[in-house]
């Protein structure tokens, strides 16, 4: 049994895996958040791997703002180290990155999750419609970047466990593959924080790949004020 257990702890991102346990509710993507999502996951653009660097860059912020609100106030405490956990599973064909940040509430998630909430979204929207060629869109988006959104270039499905460090939160499983509409449901076993667990899409399982994932780590987030591991090993 201590050897099942250890392996577990190894291989998973928590002891215990997370479980739906609400009822899920069906909520469509805001119409800017649909073409968005559109062109992002139909977009040729070569540099895919900036997911990596979007995803650390949203994680970091989460700590922070975590460390920052319990130098506020102390019963904020998780008792989870500050610290961004990133597992490449190439059989899997998974990529799935862990902070034990401030998480979202209910609300945030489909503020944050369903609509386009990043400022200057819009106007990207548009200038990136009216440009007709392709490499056109592409280099629009290597600009201005996409954040969460770029994860749509490499998974055909994404879910996000995250529960707010307010104390007395609830955890939930945001869930889409992109087309259109995505889905929340109250999750139990779901750390303070947020974890993104992305399913690869053929033909960029290279991004399940721990060589790969360990050259963009250290390519792109050099200078992110806390540790990374990946697969369980110091970046
Ligand atoms: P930006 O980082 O520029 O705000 P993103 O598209 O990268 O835009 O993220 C959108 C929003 O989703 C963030 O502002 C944040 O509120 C929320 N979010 C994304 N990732 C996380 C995370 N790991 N923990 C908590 N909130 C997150
Ligand atoms: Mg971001």
């Amino acid at each position: 049994a201590t050897s099942m257990a250890t392996q577990r702890l190894l291989y998973s991102t928590s002891t215990e895996e997370e479980v739906v346990t609400g009822k899920e509710e069906v909520h469509e993507f805001k119409t800017e958040t649909k073409r968005l999502l559109n062109i992002v996951a139909n977009s040729l653009y070569s540099e895919k791997e900036i997911f990596v660097r979007e995803l650390i860059s949203n994680a970091a912020d989460a700590l922070e703002k975590l460390r920052h609100s319990q130098n506020l106030d102390s019963s904020l405490e998780s008792g989870k180290p500050l610290e961004i956990r990133i597992y490449a599973d190439k059989e899997k064909k998974q990529f799935i990155i862990q902070d034990y940040g401030i998480g979202m509430t209910l609300d945030e998630i489909n503020e944050n999750l369903g609509t386009i909430a990043r400022s200057g979204s819009k106007s990207f929207l548009e200038k990136i419609e009216k440009e007709g060629s392709a490499s056109a869109k592409d280099s629009i988006i290597g600009q201005f970047g996409v954040g969460f959104y770029s994860t749509f270039m490499v998974g055909e499905k994404i879910t996000v466990y995250t529960r707010s460090a307010k104390p007395g939160s609830k955890g939930y499983c945001w869930t889409t593959d992109g087309h259109g509409s995505y889905t929340v449901a109250e999750a139990d076993n779901v750390a303070v924080g947020t974890k993104i667990v992305i399913e690869l899409r053929d033909d960029c399982k290279s991004y399940g790949s721990h060589l790969e994932v360990d050259a963009i780590i250290k390519k792109y987030s050099n200078f992110v004020g806390f540790p990374i591991y990946l697969n369980d090993q110091e970046v």
